[in-house]
């Protein structure tokens, strides 16, 4: 039986000079979550890693003071899975989650995935697998055995003089062995977004290989003006044109633009993710919904969100995690979702894959390291040193 016996975090800032419509990413933060056990193997404990995704901040103060010390309080037993003799994630989760009330999934939903995602690694370390077989048997899903489909997160807005342009940008992507590339818009004016459009479909090759990312960004009329604008170019999909919590939005441009919508990013719990399914007009078979594990309490909750969405008929393809790092590639590859994000370059030492992970003709497959593999990530092992002591 394996214990927690410490819990260390560190906030690590992303380097990445990058900005998309709304946010720069250059000020971000993430909470690298440590769960140390008391099973020791050559010499040194094994530790479940993980973190809380990217895009947001680092949540070390809601870890230190509110859930480090709960799960640390649990008694070793409350949080034991009795089948695999290592920490219960789920249990871990509530453990964490004890004395908070329910709503209002804001940065603890990215504190809470954390810790419970460390859970999942320490799991898959003690059982000496990746953590994608872990959590293939853990949801009762075949282990995945083909490459899954990758897809590039950018298509940024580059400054006039930085030596980069949108299309030198997605040539270097296409050149690592990418096909599909996603891009912002909605930081131009709409002729100016629908020229880069057609500069990003130069390289993509057709509209079913490039997505654009509003990022929340537009009101009401701009997104249905985009809507029309881009419905002609029939892109793979058009991802979150207004307020991410505006389903009724939602629903009206589902009823205006025939091609796919993508959402959900920014939606941190099963409940919010529910309701996008009965209010936002999601399309079964068509729209793409993108919460993320490690922004939304981890993979327990991430599961109910899928289970949610099956029982109304949308299919785990439809399913598509924003991320683009080695946590979600296990869970894509675990549950059998539709395509996994990356972001080669960019987000360090977060974003993108370790090098055993070989992306080729726009397919990666997780490497054999236990767990999610974050010590096979050069630019990451520094900090876990540092985590570590
Ligand atoms: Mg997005």
């Amino acid at each position: 039986m394996a214990r927690i016996v410490d819990i260390r975090e560190l906030t690590v800032p992303l380097d990445g000079a990058v900005a998309n419509a709304v946010v720069s990413f250059s000020s971000h933060t993430v909470s690298l979550v440590a769960l140390v056990s008391d099973v020791v193997r050559g010499g040194r404990p094994v530790v479940g890693l993980a973190f809380n995704s990217i895009g947001r901040f680092g949540q070390g103060g809601i870890l230190r003071e509110r859930m480090v010390p709960r799960v640390l309080a649990a008694a070793p037993e409350d949080l034991l899975d009795a089948a695999t003799g290592a920490p219960d994630p789920a249990r871990v989760l509530q453990a964490a989650l004890r004395n908070e009330k329910p709503g209002g999934h804001g940065d603890r939903a990215g504190a809470a995935a954390a810790i419970e995602l460390a859970a999942w690694d320490l799991r898959a370390k003690l059982a000496g697998e990746p953590a994608h077989v872990t959590i293939a048997r853990a949801f009762g899903r075949p282990v995945a055995t083909r490459p899954l489909e990758v897809y590039t997160g950018g298509g940024y807005y580059h400054a006039p003089g930085s030596g980069h342009t949108l299309t030198s940008e997605l040539q270097g992507l296409r050149d690592l062995g990418f096909r599909s590339f996603k891009m912002k818009i909605g930081g131009a004016p709409l002729a100016e977004d629908l020229r880069r459009v057609e500069e990003a479909l130069a390289v993509a090759g057709g509209g079913a290989h490039l997505m654009v990312d509003a990022n929340g960004r537009f009101d009401r009329d701009t997104a249905l003006a985009y809507a029309r604008a881009l419905a002609p170019y029939r892109l793979r999909w058009y991802e979150e044109p207004g307020d991410p919590l505006d389903y009724a939005l939602q629903a009206e441009l589902a009823g205006v633009y025939g091609g796919a919508l993508a959402t959900g990013e920014n939606l941190f719990s099963a409940v919010d993710a529910l309701n996008l399914a009965r209010f936002g007009g999601m399309r079964p078979g068509l729209d793409i919904f993108q919460m993320d594990p490690g922004l939304s309490y981890g993979l327990t909750e991430y599961a109910r969100m899928l289970a949610q969405l099956e029982a109304r008929g949308f299919s785990r393809a439809q399913a598509v995690p924003h991320g683009g790092h080695l946590v979600n590639l296990h869970i894509v590859a675990g549950l059998g979702l539709g395509a996994c994000e990356a972001y080669p370059g960019v987000f360090r030492p977060f974003g993108g894959f370790s090098p055993a992970c070989r992306i080729a003709d726009a397919a990666i497959f997780p490497s054999d390291a236990p767990g999610f593999g974050l010590e096979e990530k050069p630019e990451l092992a520094p900090w876990i040193e540092r985590l570590l002591g």
